[in-house]
């Protein structure tokens, strides 16, 4: 089922996916697309992207997802390292090729994801339609027999600094993590599932579900270009949904609506949520008060990218223990190796206190980056360096501490920017928050915290002190707080702390002003 672009509910069968999706193959040959070659899609969850995605990689072509949140020069950038040769495009989304058109030459044209009657008026040169293009073409069509490496699906890393990377996925990583990701302890997913993803096809695959639900049966719910508050409340409440998937920033919204409406979804039994840290407030508030349990995930563009999944063991009885397990990022997948390591290269303990970088190892892990040296993902041994400081305890549960980049080293210690934002977020007068580390004379980096205020209220540092105090060590507490309307979000929903950095990097702590 889907909310289309144009507007109305559309439904169909698996079946009818199948025989659309051989019709598009069939019309993609027409175009004369061949093995390897990259088709960008620059879409939301619909039907017609899950075509897309099958048509094109059944042929042995490569879906190459773009997110068209990116600036149009990035966009433009990854398009022409792909050289990508035909673009799949929504209607709402339209405008965006328009924009980039003349600097993107290896395009042979666009396919504009809608009926006739929807044509627009484009001032792209060859615009095809895409109901026309699949209708003209039948529907008997043999999936040809390739080795499973090939390629199947391309997705540029997020690229807060320098240019983005593109992770390829094979036909072998891509069935073998859609196996993982549909065990019970990991997504869940059957023929009594019925599944919203939230977190959208144009990054990571939408975490795999789209073949995941497809290789289980469990029913697609797309939500469209619909993904505020009250249109995804609507999908759950109306389809019966029983797990729903995202990032952090899209379940404030949801939350909001479900407290400033008095509704709920009734069917959600299960809402996954990664991408960034998943704070203690949000998990208690699906759980304790909309009755959903929260399965907090964590992994990576290159991982498929599931990595971890946490959900407390049976044994932990307690509910406090349940909720520490439960805010950290969670046991391994089957299939996924990790190991810490600290800045010798040596493995540190599993005691949830030793930090240093986490590196994975697994049949999902991309192999290397699209037209990149192998030796730039991997060392020697396979092993991927995520780039997180993180820790392990003695249960196998990982806490990802913070992105290397934006660890804060206060006398030589590290202070984890995710556990005093997690903290914060607690507290009933913030909304959201994030720490940074700004220089400082004497400790050569010292938190601040930055908090969007919830709705009327003004919180204070002297607040944010006193609640802070018995959360963590008295040389973590920030040494400022400042509020602000709203954190800078990237094109896939994560606070981005560079901009925080150049946006506060004037900032002078209390102790040390003039
Ligand atoms: P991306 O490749 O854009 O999906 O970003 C991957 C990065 O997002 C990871 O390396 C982590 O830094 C971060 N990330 C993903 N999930 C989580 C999580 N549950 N908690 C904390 N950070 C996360």
């Amino acid at each position: 089922m889907t909310r289309t672009v144009e507007g109305p509910i559309h439904r169909y069968t698996y079946r009818d996916a199948h025989t659309r999706a051989r019709q598009l193959a069939n019309a993609l040959r027409a175009l004369n697309v061949k093995l390897g070659d990259r088709i960008a899609t620059l879409a939301w969850n619909t039907y017609r992207h899950f075509e897309v995605y099958y048509a094109v990689s059944g042929i042995g072509a490569i879906t190459h997802t773009l997110n068209p949140r990116l600036h149009p020069s990035q966009l433009t950038y990854i398009v022409n390292h792909a050289e990508d040769s035909w673009i799949f495009v929504d209607l709402n989304l339209v405008p965006l090729v328009e924009a980039v058109a003349d600097d993107i030459p290896s395009v042979r044209g666009v396919v504009v994801m809608t009926d006739k009657a929807n044509m627009p008026d484009t001032s792209l040169a060859n615009a095809i339609c895409y109901e026309e293009l699949v209708e003209g073409h039948a529907d008997d069509f043999e999936w040809p027999e390739f080795d499973e490496n090939t390629a199947s699906s391309l997705c540029y890393t997020s690229g807060t600094t320098g240019n983005p990377k593109g992770a390829l996925y094979s036909h072998r990583s891509t069935i073998i993590h859609a196996y993982g990701s549909a065990l019970p302890d990991v997504l869940h997913l059957g023929e009594n599932e019925v599944v919203l993803p939230v977190v959208p096809m144009f990054h990571v695959n939408a975490w795999g579900i789209p073949y995941g639900a497809t290789m289980t049966g469990a029913k697609l719910v797309f939500p469209g270009a619909g993904l505020d508050g009250a249109s995804v409340h609507e999908l759950l409440a109306t389809e019966g949904v029983t797990m729903t998937a995202g990032v952090p920033t899209v379940w404030l919204n949801l939350l909001n609506h479900w407290r400033e409406t008095g509704t709920r979804a009734q069917s959600l039994k299960r809402v996954i949520i990664g991408g960034s840290a998943c704070p203690e407030s949000m998990i208690r508030a699906f759980q304790d008060e909309f009755g959903a349990e929260v399965r907090h995930a964590w992994g990576m563009t290159e991982m498929s990218p599931l990595g971890t999944v946490s959900i407390p063991k049976p044994s932990m009885t307690d509910p406090d223990g349940r909720m520490r397990k439960q805010v950290k990022q969670g046991r391994a997948v089957f299939g996924v190796q990790m190991r810490i390591v600290d800045d010798d290269g040596r493995e540190v303990p599993h005691d949830g206190e030793a930090f240093g970088e986490l590196q994975v190892r697994g049949p999902w892990i991309t192999s290397g980056y699209f037209k990149h040296d192998q030796s730039e993902a991997h060392d020697h041994d396979g092993w991927f360096a995520t780039g997180d400081v993180s820790t392990m305890d003695a249960d196998g549960y990982m806490e990802v501490t913070d992105r290397a980049k934006d660890v804060i080293k206060s006398g030589g210690e590290w202070i984890s920017s995710i556990e005093i934002e997690n903290h914060a977020m607690s507290h009933p007068d913030v909304a959201q928050a994030a720490v940074i580390g700004l220089p400082h004379p004497k400790w050569d980096e010292r938190p601040l915290l930055i908090v969007v205020p919830a709705k009327g209220k003004t919180p204070t540092h002297a607040d944010m002190t006193a609640f802070l105090e018995d959360k963590v060590a008295k040389w973590w507490l920030p040494d400022d707080t400042v509020l602000t309307d709203e954190l800078p979000l990237g094109a896939t929903g994560k606070v981005l702390k560079a901009q925080l950095r150049e946006q506060f990097g004037d900032h002078t702590f209390p102790e040390t002003r003039s």
